[in-house]
């Protein structure tokens, strides 16, 4: 659960776009989207995201590396494909708040919206429902026990069942 948290966290800067809507027509809009969006996408935070992930864990080493590595891959899909509506690049502060003297983009970047995003998108949604009917659980199981029991189908394991 750790690792998988840690690989939205980078968003965390997102969430600015909820007062941003609210207070666009305002006389003093927060622009907290557009100022701190890719703000915590850094290696920084990916450190901080990783011991807190260590400190928390049971498999502490285990999950404190790869915690950072999930959190490196939402970085390098970013890269990739989330070029924004305008042609927005979206760049990733590497080394913020430290320096400013890297900014990772790539020249190929494709559409937030584009096909390979939609492809992607369904083969990994496919792969999720397969793994939750092979093992029996699913991400649900972070929300619900029933609701992901429901979603895979299969009945709830007794934890006494050996005997
Ligand atoms: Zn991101």
């Amino acid at each position: 659960m750790l690792v998988t948290l840690a690989s939205v966290a980078p968003d965390l800067d997102g969430l600015g776009i909820i007062p941003e809507l609210l207070t666009r027509n305002s006389s003093h809009p927060l622009l907290w989207f557009s100022l701190y969006h890719h703000s915590l996408h850094t290696l920084t935070f990916a450190l901080v995201v990783g011991a807190i992930s260590f400190l928390l864990a049971m498999r502490k080493w285990v999950t404190g590396i790869l915690a950072p590595l999930s959190f490196h891959i939402h970085r390098f899909e970013d890269i990739l494909g989330s070029r924004g509506p305008d042609g927005e690049q979206w760049p990733i502060p590497h080394l913020k708040p430290f320096s400013s003297s890297l900014q990772l983009t790539w020249r190929g970047q494709w559409a937030l919206n584009a096909w390979p995003n939609v492809v992607i998108t369904v083969a990994l949604l496919l792969a999720v429902f397969w793994l939750a009917r092979q093992r029996g659980f699913s991400p649900l199981e972070f929300i619900s026990q029933k609701v992901d029991q429901a979603f895979v189908g299969a009945p709830a394991a007794p934890f006494s069942q050996q005997g």
